[in-house]
């Protein structure tokens, strides 16, 4: 039994959201900061091995921790320990804004973690605070080197590209990939529903940067089965990699992989679809495996084509950090 949609495609890659909390700022996301409602608690500890091992008997190799920031709640690193733990899952990845690497890559590493991907959109210290809200540039820095140092199989960097905010620090990023075998990734902002006027402020495609990585002599790498978004580029001067992701592009869609699941129990099938499928229900018992599995099942067969982003449609999503990017 696998999870597949209409559409031929099949899933092995989760990203799991652990929490909607966030401790920054950040001005596309959460420029007021994180607001905690009366609403439910995330999932706990149980629920989340119930639906790890769920998908994990589905078919899915690779998870990914995501948020809010994942790394604030305390039980994080038994979490992973936890997912770690079952033996369908080959990959542990983790998403963060890298507040706690410097002290915390080798707990993390120990804990089963192998994958990490770092926010970092900007490489000038006051620049970051001033997107951030976190004066927090160079801690980030340390904690990359210290993830290098645990063993991290792959260190990533995502900076959201943004005109007039960070489209000048291209060389900078590339330098960072020159000595150390660091992926550097550069997304595309995205609309979302809070932010429609940021978006069309700050909103500049990615193609620049492919132009001049081919004119300066990079060449387009081949797509391992469980990648995420990016085209990738290699070099040969350089140990790293740059990445490119373009959700606004033709085609995206078209070998997606990844379902998403929310901190609050719904499952997402795009990032920016209209609802969740509520499953937490079915998450309070053992017993309850067999069921969830049946539901999660049907539920991917409605996955849709693509998303509407070309046409302005976010669908539910207010911010990413409600998700999980
Ligand atoms: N707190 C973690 C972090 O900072 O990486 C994980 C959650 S964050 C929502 C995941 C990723 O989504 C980050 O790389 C962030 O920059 C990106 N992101 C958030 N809002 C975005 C938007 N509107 N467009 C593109 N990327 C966005």
């Amino acid at each position: 039994m696998h999870l597949n949609d209409g559409f031929g495609r099949s899933f092995k890659y989760l990203r799991l959201s652990v929490t909607e909390a966030c401790n920054f700022r950040c001005s596309y996301c959460l420029p007021n900061g994180y607001r905690k409602s009366a609403g439910p608690q995330p999932l706990n500890l149980d629920e989340i091995r119930r639906i790890a091992t769920a998908f994990s008997e589905l078919g899915i190799r690779k998870i990914r921790l995501t948020g809010g920031e994942p790394t604030i709640r305390r039980d994080f690193d038994t979490i992973a320990a936890t997912i770690a733990a079952l033996p369908q899952v080959h990959k542990l990845a983790l998403t963060t804004n890298g507040f706690r690497l410097a002290t915390r890559a080798l707990k993390w590493f120990d804990a089963g973690v192998r994958s990490l991907n770092v926010s970092l959109d900007s490489l000038d210290p006051s620049k970051f605070h001033r997107i951030t809200g976190h004066d927090r540039c160079n801690e980030v820095l340390r904690g990359i080197d210290a993830a290098l140092d645990a063993g991290f199989h792959q260190v990533k960097i995502n900076a959201v590209y943004m005109a007039g905010v960070n489209d000048h620090e291209i060389d900078a990023y590339l330098k960072l990939a020159k000595h150390q075998p660091l992926s550097v990734r550069f997304i595309e902002l995205m609309e979302t529903g809070d932010h429609a006027k940021f978006f069309k402020k700050h909103y500049i495609s990615t193609e620049n940067i492919a132009n001049k990585l081919l004119r300066e002599g990079w060449t387009p790498k081949l797509k391992t089965a469980d990648a995420g978004p990016a085209n990738d580029y290699k070099h040969p001067e350089y140990q790293g990699s740059i990445g490119l992701i373009a959700p606004y592009a033709k085609d995206f869609c078209k070998s997606c992989n990844r379902l998403r699941f929310s901190s609050l129990g719904k499952l997402h099938l795009c990032l920016f679809g209209e609802f969740g499928v509520p499953m937490r229900a079915l998450l309070q018992s053992d017993d309850q495996l067999d069921e969830l599995k049946e539901r999660l099942l049907i539920a991917v067969k409605g996955k849709g084509a693509r998303h509407q982003l070309g046409v302005g449609n976010t669908g539910q999503t207010s911010n990413l950090s409600a998700i999980g990017g």
